[in-house]
């Protein structure tokens, strides 16, 4: 018999859901259905700065007024900080990990002293400055205090690993080269404890999801996400990538789209089918 099908929506509550939201979260949740599956909940709010509670509440409302159920409990990602902790120690212990101090404004210096950097998914790559740092360094600064960063150097976790593939619904199968995308991504932030990467992959991996299902533009970061998941021995899933909503201006929706939240076309007087058409998923 088949494995189940399990997939997921993860909103990030920071800010009020749109239509570009209610297309991922349809998507997802009828590919699940269909398949007769499970469709699961996650709230991503690991960044305490931006995540709000009322934002998180109004989440859950926003799809329940939608149609949408969901199965079991809503997971929420800050109330398992101590299973990233693990992740980051299981990958240092290996050395696949190094302490970075770089400010932004430091980074900036070192590549323009390089003259150039590699473009990745999220701007120019991190040019490797504390990779290159002594154990002695790291210890030292580490032990007065120096805020730091940890980095995944790639190109050691990819040599772990050796090659590796992703199963990409739309694509087949897609050879997977996060040093490119990624470089040495960060994992655990100055100011955050865990990074989404490595939250996200953990989170699908407990939970059991077998089709990562989200918009377009977080298609880069499967190339990481199957490299931790080889690091972790974790389950690989399969991916879809769905095209992104865009408004009037051709431009993909935002969370500062405010007239295009489902509150606000709720409040508009929009029934929910009428919404969920809108999203692309009439009927
Ligand atoms: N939390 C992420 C976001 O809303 C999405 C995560 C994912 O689907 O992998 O931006």
């Amino acid at each position: 018999m088949a494995a189940s099908i399990v997939t997921r929506f993860a909103p990030s509550p920071t800010g009020f859901l749109h239509l570009g939201h209610a297309m991922s979260a349809l998507f997802a949740w009828r590919r699940a259905r269909e398949a007769g599956g499970r469709f699961l909940l996650r709230l991503e709010d690991i960044d305490a700065g931006r995540c709000r509670p009322d934002y998180a509440a109004a989440i859950l409302e926003d799809l329940a007024w939608l149609g949408l159920d969901w199965d079991g409990e809503v997971r929420v990602q800050s109330e398992h900080m101590v299973e990233y902790r693990a992740v980051l120690e299981a990958l240092s212990a290996r050395g696949l990990l190094y302490p970075c101090f770089c400010t932004r404004a430091e980074i900036a210096r070192e590549i323009a002293a390089i003259g150039h950097a590699p473009h990745g998914a999220d701007g120019p790559l991190y040019p490797g400055t504390c990779r290159r740092l002594s154990a002695d360094e790291r210890a030292t600064r580490i032990a007065r205090g120096e805020a730091h960063a940890l980095r995944l150097d790639t190109v050691a976790a990819m040599a772990a690993t050796g090659p590796l593939t992703a199963e990409e619904e739309d694509e087949g199968t897609v050879a997977v080269d996060p040093a490119s995308r990624f470089g040495d991504v960060v994992l655990a932030r100055k100011d955050m404890p865990a990074s989404y990467h490595l939250c996200v992959t953990h989170d699908d991996a407990v939970q059991g999801v077998t089709l990562v299902t989200r918009g377009h533009d977080l298609r880069p970061a499967t190339h990481l996400h199957r490299l931790l998941q080889a690091l972790m021995s974790w389950p690989v899933p399969r991916w879809h990538h769905h095209p992104l909503l865009t408004g009037a201006d051709g431009k993909r929706l935002a969370k500062r789209d405010a007239a295009l939240s489902l509150r606000a076309l709720r409040a508009a007087g929009r029934s929910a089918a009428e919404v969920r058409a809108l999203a692309g998923f009439p009927g």
